[in-house]
């Protein structure tokens, strides 16, 4: 799903300023058409000229409904499944929205050196014996 441009431009009560439009910035009390917003190359861009930043004028829009949730899965669980010596044999990662992948010993290295919050969960390599 992409968002609506006119839809935008309509909610947001956009004026045409040149090649681009001018509105209201959703992101902040604006009271001028603190926001440049247009559609080069089929991509909309925003600009807040009182400081927003494209997140948070994108998550403003959302909240009106102007936006599509994001689609990009996010990791909400990683499960580490280990030998009896302890070493990683593979993990599992659950993404939301809800979909497991594996990642293979390689690229969890990478990974274990790079983060903390990685370390979530431990599962036996006979998958009867859950920690945590
Ligand atoms: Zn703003």
């Amino acid at each position: 799903m992409k968002p609506d441009f006119d839809a935008i431009l309509r909610v947001l009560d956009a004026r045409k300023s040149g090649a681009q439009y001018a509105a209201k910035c959703p992101a902040h009390d604006d009271g001028h058409a603190s926001l440049s917003l247009g559609k080069p190359n089929g991509k909309i861009v925003f600009k807040c000229h009182a400081g927003c930043t494209q997140d948070e004028i994108i998550v403003a829009l959302r909240a009106r409904g102007l936006w599509p949730n994001e689609s990009r899965k996010q990791i909400v669980a990683t499960y580490d499944y280990v030998n009896e010596n302890g070493a990683i044999v593979f993990q599992v990662v659950r993404y939301e929205p809800k979909d497991f992948r594996q990642r293979r010993p390689d690229g969890i290295r990478r990974l274990d050196l790079e983060s903390t919050w990685y370390q979530a969960r431990s599962v036996q390599s006979s998958g009867s014996a859950h920690r945590g």
